[in-house]
């Protein structure tokens, strides 16, 4: 799939759901649809999870002794006014404004505090404290919307997130750009890599495009934008204890990996639990 990938030059999209995955892609005829899934969602959350529980069994155990965390990393993909022609597989993981803003609302009135993912690696690593209630808000993809509409409302709040982007998309319609990446870090978000194509990692044999995949996005990324880039987010959430030494060895700090639980293990800093942000203010109050 990887070489198919590659072979696509106007644009690829991405979008990860918790439960399933959409991915589609525009070629050269300009033709867009839906690339062929690799499974269907309950394959691919049972593969997210063997996955998962081979990669913690090799992980190496942290000198600290603090070893469990309840943090969730909630993670957003597209924020924007809903449209009549929306789909549901859009619907599933899309907030309009007014519930992006009210979910930002709940977090300060229930007593929560916003961190970095570089405050949950300072905890596991050193002992540092953490405020109560942290919780990490990450947007995925790259979608120019989480800048329009999201970005204000995260100032306001005066919170912080991390914007997962691969690179192969910045600058092209409906992403942000490189100036737009360059305004988030002036206000204090963090960019973390997504990938240069957004691909199944899982299903690359070639370590060369891997590499590429991996470090080859940071590189660009931290060339472009002159900082280091130190979070890693898997496609799909779909990795291996091989990707993750390739993700160690690029010198990335910590990845997000599956999404179960918002509880946090020292010894997975490279399968970071993560969850979808609920899409209605009554799911997310419940929630949290
Ligand atoms: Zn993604």
């Amino acid at each position: 799939m990887q070489i198919h990938i590659r072979t696509i030059v106007l644009l690829v999209l991405g979008l990860s759901v918790a439960s399933g995955v959409i991915f589609f892609a525009k070629d050269q005829s300009g033709i867009s649809g839906p690339l062929p899934l690799q499974g269907t969602p309950l394959e691919n959350q049972a593969r997210y999870a063997e996955l998962s529980t081979t990669s913690q069994q090799t992980s190496a155990a942290p000198a600290f002794s603090v070893e469990k965390l309840n943090l969730p990393i909630l993670v957003y993909h597209i924020v924007r006014p809903s449209y009549p022609g929306d789909s549901r597989a859009v619907r599933a993981i899309a907030l309009t404004p007014e519930t992006f803003g009210a979910e930002m609302k709940y977090l300060r009135t229930a007593g929560y505090h916003v961190v970095h993912f570089g405050d949950l690696e300072a905890y596991f690593k050193t002992g540092a404290p953490l405020p109560p209630k942290p919780i990490i808000l990450s947007f995925d993809d790259g979608w120019s919307d989480q800048f329009a509409y999201a970005f204000p409302i995260l100032k306001a709040y005066g919170y912080t997130a991390t914007f997962f982007v691969f690179t192969n998309a910045i600058g092209h319609r409906g992403f942000l750009s490189w100036n737009e990446l360059r305004q988030l870090l002036a206000a204090g978000m963090t960019i973390g890599d997504h990938t240069r194509s957004h691909p199944y990692l899982t299903g690359i044999s070639s370590s060369t495009v891997l590499w590429n995949e991996i470090d080859g996005s940071k590189k660009l990324l931290e060339k472009q934008l002159g900082v280091s880039i130190n979070e890693f987010a898997y496609p799909f959430g779909a990795y291996n204890t091989a990707i993750q030494t390739l993700v160690k060895k690029a010198g990335y700090a910590s990845a997000r990996g599956d999404y179960f639980s918002g509880e946090q293990t020292a010894n997975r800093l490279y399968d970071l639990s993560a969850m979808n942000a609920p899409t209605t203010t009554a799911l997310f109050e419940k929630k949290f």
